[in-house]
């Protein structure tokens, strides 16, 4: 993404990441040189009536990387640092996600620069929906299907599927996925994300020999994801040593009992003050030791910086490209075990596969169906990536990087160009 507009530290890493997989696939150089920027970025105004009467108007962006396997797919993003470099980095992650783990689906992500949280539910559904309205040409079931993201849910969803269908005239659930059971949404898609980062340390353990009932965890991030994750690795007998949210973490060398830590949470909003730990920086939470730690909040969060300070066995990646290119080569020198995020966090988007499968057909599958179904489709990948890793003498990321940018390719030289 040399291009100006969209330049920004997150998109400069995922084009970085990128080009580190093109080099090594020796990737046609016209496919390059497309893929390494979006096929459409809108930038939307938002006004938005104000509890108090005034009128806010909030800045929108809805990133369309690529479309080659299928409709655009990615959620939308409610945070005060989101820009247009941050959507364009989101988006390209998804093109590769969507592709490494074979969904007929390409990448896009939207999102809104604005504090979800201080937002009365008023002013938050009259922004949604406004936002909505703004990007309605450009989704659709066949064209762009959204999805929640950091600072969105399935009330988020429901607004946006309920905007969409009055413009259209009629119910339209395959616009959105993560929305409601009652309005088409689908059975553990709230889950499919923390649930899929475990099924993916199972079989990181299995590879490693490491006995999970004997092992400690750290996750940095306590929304949807780091909260399942967390809970689901538990179950498991992880034992969690420490959490965090944006309030601050918390740390106990006894574990944490996960089901308490997040009953504070939903009554406290936050964590910090949650009497079962310490209090400790989120800087340092990074920097336990522990067998497995869970990156689950944002870009970035691990640099050439903190890494040699590192002392995980695996790295799960929850979030979407929290370590950086400097980092990911550290920690290969370390011989730290490396989940990529486009693997370990895939589970969101594969559930909402089967969402959307499910509402153009109109016929709902069990829990159980979807449960075998992700983690059939985790454990499958994540073989692949493993082959590919020691085949092509690469890590994790990369392999994962090049088995996603591959297929992508590979349609496009298929289809050709259309002049
Ligand atoms: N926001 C999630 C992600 O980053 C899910 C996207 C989706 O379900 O479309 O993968």
């Amino acid at each position: 993404m040399a291009t100006i507009e969209w330049r920004s530290p997150a998109s400069e890493m995922a084009v970085r990441q990128f080009e580190i997989a093109a080099e090594r696939l020796n990737l046609d150089k016209n496919v390059g040189g497309r893929l390494r920027r979006p096929d459409r970025a809108l930038i939307v105004s938002i006004p938005t009536r104000m509890d108090d009467g005034s009128v806010h108007v909030f800045t929108g962006y809805r990133v369309q990387h690529n479309d080659v396997l299928g409709p655009f797919k990615g959620g939308i993003r409610y945070h005060p640092d989101v820009n247009l470099g941050e959507v364009c980095a989101l988006a390209m992650w998804m093109t590769w996600k969507c592709s490494l783990v074979g969904l007929p689906l390409g990448g896009a992500k939207g999102g809104i620069a604005c504090e979800p949280r201080k937002l009365s539910r008023n002013e938050l559904q009259g922004m949604t929906r406004r936002y909505t309205a703004e990007i309605l040409n450009f989704i659709g079931p066949e064209v762009d299907v959204p999805a929640p993201d950091m600072g969105t849910n399935e009330q988020v969803m429901a607004w946006v599927m309920d905007t969409y269908s009055q413009h259209r005239g009629y119910a339209v659930p395959g616009v959105v996925t993560g929305k409601p059971v009652d309005i088409g949404g689908t059975v553990g898609r709230r889950e499919a994300t923390g649930r899929g980062v475990v099924y993916t340390i199972i079989e990181a353990a299995k590879h490693l020999r490491m006995d999970l009932a004997k092992c400690t965890a750290v996750v940095q991030g306590f929304g949807n994801v780091g909260l399942v994750a967390a809970q689901e690795l538990a179950a498991l007998g992880v034992k969690i040593l420490g959490a965090s949210d944006s309030s601050g973490a918390i740390w106990n060398a006894k574990g944490i009992p996960v089901n308490d830590l997040a009953l504070y949470k939903e009554t406290n909003k936050r964590l910090k003050g949650f009497p079962g730990g310490e209090g400790i920086s989120g800087a340092e939470l990074l920097e336990l030791k522990c067998d497995i730690l869970i990156p689950a909040a944002s870009e970035m969060q691990i640099t050439d910086e903190n890494a040699p300070r590192l002392q995980c066995r695996i790295l799960a990646e929850g979030a979407n490209g929290p370590t950086t290119p400097e980092a990911d080569e550290i920690l290969s020198e370390k011989g730290v075990f490396l989940i990529p995020d486009i693997l370990a966090n895939a589970g969101g988007v594969i559930v909402s596969y089967f969402e959307w499968v499910q509402d153009l057909q109109n016929f709902f599958w069990t829990e159980d169906e979807i449960r075998n179904r992700l983690r059939e489709i985790l454990t499958r990948t994540f073989q692949e990536v493993q082959s590919t890793s020691q085949k092509e003498k690469v890590n994790m990321r990369l392999a994962a990087l090049m088995i996603g940018v591959k297929r992508v390719a590979r349609a496009m030289l298929w289809r050709g160009l259309y002049a």
